[in-house]
């Protein structure tokens, strides 16, 4: 499944949720979904093209996330298609205080980047880091930055990918990360 196909399906979900609680967000509207590959910045926008049409994006970057906070992302724009919501004032905190109650969702008016980059194992680099150290996989090469290092890492961690063995090498220079997922697990407490 690519990263368009994973949003429909995700979206359809939201639409369906909506409809569990009488929210029917596609009547007397059409609502298209995209992603957006351009944007670094915000999770994803709503455009009103029409009285009657909307045009929703989510950012690429967020597709990387766990899939409920990309839902998240999709229900924030979802609400922005009722009407006298293209704002995040009273009706739009009311659609979502609502959305929040009853579906268990945890809709506000902006992201925590950080915070969701971290629920989802993700390196959160927006620019590039002053790293310290290579994790590098002694069997597969896998390897990762960190800025700083336990003592206990090569024990307590090993490779994500294949098992193995980290090596942890001393490095200096800046390096850009770009969202990488990390793969690593912990062998002992
Ligand atoms: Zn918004
Ligand atoms: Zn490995």
């Amino acid at each position: 499944m690519n990263k368009q196909e994973k949003l429909e399906k995700l979206f359809e979900q939201c639409i369906e949720e909506l409809k569990s609680i009488n929210i029917d967000v596609q009547k007397n509207r059409i609502i298209e979904i995209k992603i957006n590959t351009r944007s670094k910045k915000r999770y994803g926008c709503c455009k009103k093209i029409s009285k009657d049409r909307f045009k929703i994006e989510i950012s690429e970057w967020v597709m990387d996330l766990n899939e409920d906070i990309i839902k998240n992302t999709i229900m924030h724009e979802l609400i922005h298609c009722m009407p006298r919501c293209n704002n995040h004032g009273e009706y739009f905190k009311n659609y979502a205080k609502v959305i929040n109650e009853k579906l268990g969702y945890n809709i506000s008016r902006t992201g925590n980047k950080e915070r969701d980059f971290s629920i989802s194992n993700l390196e959160f680099t927006e620019k590039p880091i002053n790293f310290n150290y290579k994790i590098v996989c002694e069997d597969c090469n896998y390897n990762f930055f960190r800025q700083r290092v336990r003592r206990n890492f090569t024990r307590k961690y090993r490779c994500g990918k294949c098992g193995g063995r980290f090596n942890v090498f001393k490095i200096r220079g800046l390096i850009s990360t770009n969202h990488r997922k990390i793969f690593l697990y912990i062998i002992e407490k």
